[in-house]
């Protein structure tokens, strides 16, 4: 008997396994490309809690480690525009004291906010009440201990202070069937629904949210004492709530997603395709996220070639679970592959500028767009046409 799991924020032990992908190596882990597989793997599992609603990871295992990527300009993009948001809700007054809980998933906002006349405070050092802004971007998720981490930010806060924080709500990751966002190392996966009613059992309740398209949808939320949510914060909380984001049922739909139109399955028929056809293939973007689709379709590298990516502490190393070789970019474009998939697709742009080598080779990108397909909806007429071949969710960019 596997021991009972017991809820990070309410410590609860009501509830149910709502996604189960097995054992997993970690994913944001890169051995060094010489490490001898198999790769040491722990049950990779999502517990919703049956009591507030948090859905989390059922086991602790000692795979948190993630290596710092590049930032990706995206991210730096949103945030700035979150920052910005900040500044027009009267957050970021000159003088006022701001305390960050930052994450390995981007840089921090401290210096943007500092760069506006704010004062920082370290929250390990700083006494509780004293800071009139307390930022988290992605830092939540990384808790193992969800009830004192709430109690940690929330105690920090001045009287009228608010709270602010970037997330990958769990509404995002069920809507765009985003199960491989289930991750070592990634304790929590908070809806708004389940983060309101959380926060209030610390006197603070969800005044605002904003969603933002990155990563398929982020959330900038705001909360504060005695606040209530405000109309278009109602909104998003109803849609979230319609979801199900709360209720076993609706997660399901995630096991659902992982288990039959299995996103690595359709890639793996493709690379097969494209193999058969004369034409190599390599990838760009070590990013988490992408380690799902290569590992659990047990892809190696006499399909996929090579993983390109940006950042130096990748290269040398190999993609979790698999033989595949992370490579710099110039190394990428050296092997002149005819097909680079792009994991990340909003990198497109970004990419494309840096290497032009591989188009004038002849090479042409790929993007593997889930959400896309996902949803059912389609970009146009041509990318209709693309989408009822064989090849799932695989389009050309145009
Ligand atoms: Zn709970």
């Amino acid at each position: 008997m596997p021991e009972p799991v017991r809820c990070r924020a309410c410590r609860s032990d009501r509830g149910e396994i709502v996604l189960d992908l097995g054992e997993q190596p970690p994913w944001d882990r890169m051995p060094l490309r010489d490490t001898p597989l198999p790769d040491p793997a722990a049950p990779l599992r999502m517990w919703l809690c049956g009591a507030c609603g948090l859905a989390q990871l059922a086991d602790d295992t000692d795979v948190a480690e993630e290596l710092l990527g590049v930032e990706p300009r995206a991210f730096a993009e949103q945030s700035d525009r979150s920052v910005d948001r900040l500044a027009r809700e009267g957050l970021v007054r000159p003088g006022d004291r701001v305390a960050e809980f930052g994450s390995p998933h981007g840089k921090p906002w401290l210096p943007r906010l500092t760069g506006r006349g704010m004062t920082a405070l370290t929250p390990a050092d700083a006494p509780a009440g004293r800071a009139d802004l307390v930022v988290d971007v992605y830092g939540l998720l990384h808790e193992p201990d969800q009830r004192d981490a709430l109690r940690r930010r929330t105690a920090l806060l001045a009287p009228g202070g608010t709270l602010a924080l970037q997330l990958l709500s769990l509404g995002t990751v069920l809507r765009e069937r985003q199960w491989y966002d289930l991750r070592h190392g990634h304790h929590a996966y908070w809806s708004l629904p389940a983060l309101d009613a959380a926060l209030r059992g610390y006197g603070i309740g969800v005044h605002r949210a904003w969603w933002y398209p990155l990563s398929g949808g982020t959330l900038l939320v705001t909360a504060r004492a005695g606040a209530e949510p405000d109309a278009g914060t109602r909104l998003l909380l109803g849609a979230e709530e319609g979801l199900g984001v709360r209720s076993a049922a609706g997660l399901g739909r995630l096991q659902a997603a992982a288990d039959g139109a299995d996103d690595g399955d359709a890639l793996r028929a493709w690379l097969v395709a494209e193999r058969a056809a004369g034409r190599t293939v390599a990838a760009y973007g070590a990013a988490s996220r992408a380690v799902p689709l290569v590992c659990r379709a047990g892809i190696r590298a006499d399909l996929l070639l090579a993983v390109g990516d940006a950042a130096p502490a990748k290269q040398g190393r190999r993609m979790p679970g698999t033989d595949i070789p992370v490579v710099a970019p110039a190394e990428l474009a050296e092997l002149r592959p005819d097909r680079v998939l792009l994991f990340m697709p909003e990198l497109a742009d970004e990419v494309r500028a840096v290497l032009p080598g591989i188009e004038a080779d002849g090479g042409r990108w790929v993007v593997l767009d889930p959400a896309v397909r996902l949803l059912g909806r389609v970009a146009g007429p041509r990318a209709a046409g693309q989408r009822t071949g064989a090849h799932g969710g695989l389009r050309l960019p145009s």
